[in-house]
C-alpha cells in the first residue's frame, strides 16, 4: 500500500520488489511511469496543484532521500529504505542486459547522453543501449521520432524536474516503450562528468552532507528538510 506525505504518494516497494513489478508489467505491455520522491517535491506540490496531481499519476513513486524515510518512520509507516533515482536505473539497466530490453538515454547537454550510454555498456555488458538524445532537443517531432525509431523498451529523460516528469506524463501514451523514469542528473554522473558521494557517505544516508561540502549554497535547498518534517508531525 502506498503512504501519503502531505498528499503526495510514496511506494513502499525495494529495489527487488520494483523490478520483479516493472519488468511484469512490461511483460503484461503495460505501461509504467516511476517518479522519484523527496520532501523538495512534495513542499513544491503543496502550492502546486498540477505538480501533486502529476506526482500522484505515476505507478511508482519511490523513496529518493532520507527525508522521506525520517518522514514515515515519524508516522509508524513502512517505507524503511531508500530507493535513489540512479540506483533505480543502474537496477534496470542491469535487468534490461540479462533480458535483451533495449534503453534510450534522452536528456542532458548534448554529448552527455553518449558518454552515458559509454558508461552503461561497460558496466553491463551486452546492455543494448537502442538511442540517445540530449535534452536541449524540443522539437517534439524530432523528439517522438528519434524514441521511437530506435524502438526501444525503456526510457530515461533526464532533464531536471518537474519538466522530465511533465514531458513523460504528457507523452508516454504515444512513445514506444512501457517503462518510462525521469532520473535527473543521472547522465551526468554516468559519464563520468559529476562525482557521487563516496560509498561510506551513500551508505550511512548522507549524501545530503557530501554535496552540501562540496557546493555549500545548497543549503538554502536543504533547508528543506527540517520544514518538511515539521509539516508531516503536525498533520
Ligand atoms: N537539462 C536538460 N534540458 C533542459 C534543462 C536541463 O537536459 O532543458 C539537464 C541538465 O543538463 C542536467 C539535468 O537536466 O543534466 C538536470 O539535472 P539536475 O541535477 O538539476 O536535476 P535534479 O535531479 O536536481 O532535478
Amino acid at each position: 500500500m502506498k503512504e501519503n506525505f502531505l498528499g503526495v504518494d510514496v511506494s513502499p516497494e525495494n529495489y527487488d520488489e520494483l523490478i520483479k513489478a516493472l519488468f511484469n508489467r512490461l511483460e503484461q505491455k503495460q505501461k509504467s511511469f516511476i517518479v522519484a520522491i523527496n520532501p523538495e517535491k512534495v513542499m513544491k506540490a503543496q502550492d502546486d496543484q498540477n505538480l501533486k496531481a502529476l506526482l500522484n499519476r505515476a505507478d511508482f513513486q519511490i523513496p529518493d532521500g532520507i527525508g522521506i524515510i525520517l518522514a514515515s518512520k515519524l508516522k509508524g509507516g513502512n517505507v524503511r529504505s531508500r530507493v535513489t533515482g540512479i540506483d533505480m536505473m543502474m537496477r534496470i539497466c542491469e535487468e534490461a542486459a540479462q533480458t535483451g530490453k533495449k534503453v534510450f538515454l534522452f536528456g542532458a547537454k548534448p554529448g552527455v547522453a553518449e558518454e552515458a550510454k559509454k558508461g552503461l555498456e561497460e558496466r553491463y555488458p551486452g546492455i543494448q543501449v537502442s538511442g540517445t538524445l540530449n535534452g536541449y532537443e524540443k522539437d517534439p517531432a524530432v523528439i517522438e521520432a528519434a524514441i521511437n525509431e530506435a524502438k526501444p523498451d525503456i526510457l530515461f529523460v533526464a532533464m531536471g524536474s518537474p519538466a522530465q516528469e511533465y514531458f513523460i506524463i504528457e507523452n508516454m501514451q504515444k512513445l514506444y516503450p512501457h517503462i518510462f523514469q525521469g532520473v535527473g542528473g543521472s547522465f551526468d554522473v554516468l559519464s563520468g562528468r559529476i562525482k557521487r558521494a563516496p560509498e561510506g557517505f551513500q551508505r550511512l544516508g548522507l549524501e545530503w552532507f557530501y554535496r552540501l561540502l562540496k557546493e555549500p549554497k545548497r543549503i538554502k535547498r536543504q533547508m528543506i528538510l527540517p520544514k518538511f518534517l515539521l509539516k508531516v508531525l503536525k498533520k
